[in-house]
């Protein structure tokens, strides 16, 4: 039996999550795995279609993001006693991203939900479907109800 030895539980700050949470925290305990959190602040410039897409993004909304998901992220990891050198707060695509982070850090499981923010209208989220396509370790796509 394959025994994870580090999961990567990647969480998008919706309700759902802590049913995705849950779950990678029973394995983690089951297996005895280092247990890291990821999550993504996505950088596409903020576009406003009153401005025909020239709006640039702004730096300071940015960093603002940031620190709000870096507030976030810090929180969920002390409720889960995850380490600080085990979270992984990242800009860019959550798609491109989580699979990075896990290929670097020699994930063996990657944790997201079936569904979050982009997903509710589709079967399977577009985050998840493209780590699920994309990462080269074993997915565990936490089926979470419709709504
Ligand atoms: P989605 O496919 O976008 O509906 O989201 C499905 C799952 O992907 C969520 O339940 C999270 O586990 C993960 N996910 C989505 N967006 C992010 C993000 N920005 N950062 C980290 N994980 C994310």
């Amino acid at each position: 039996m394959t025994k994870y030895q580090h999961i990567l539980l990647a969480v998008d700050f919706f309700e759902q999550d802590e049913v995705v949470i849950a779950r990678a925290m029973d394995l983690a305990s089951v297996y005895q795995a280092k247990l890291s959190l990821i999550h993504v602040v996505d950088t596409m410039p903020i576009v406003d279609a009153g401005y025909g897409g020239d709006m640039p993004y702004s730096v300071d909304l940015g960093n603002e993001l940031l620190e709000i998901a870096k507030a976030k992220l810090l929180n969920i990891a002390e409720k889960l006693a995850v380490p600080e050198d085990c979270l992984w707060l990242e800009t860019g695509s959550a798609k491109l991203e989580i699979v990075r982070v896990a290929e670097e850090q020699l994930v063996d499981l990657i944790v997201v939900g079936s569904h979050g923010r982009h997903g509710l209208a589709l079967l399977l989220g577009s985050t998840a479907n493209s780590v699920l396509h994309h990462a080269q370790c074993d997915v565990l796509a936490v089926r979470l109800p419709a709504s």
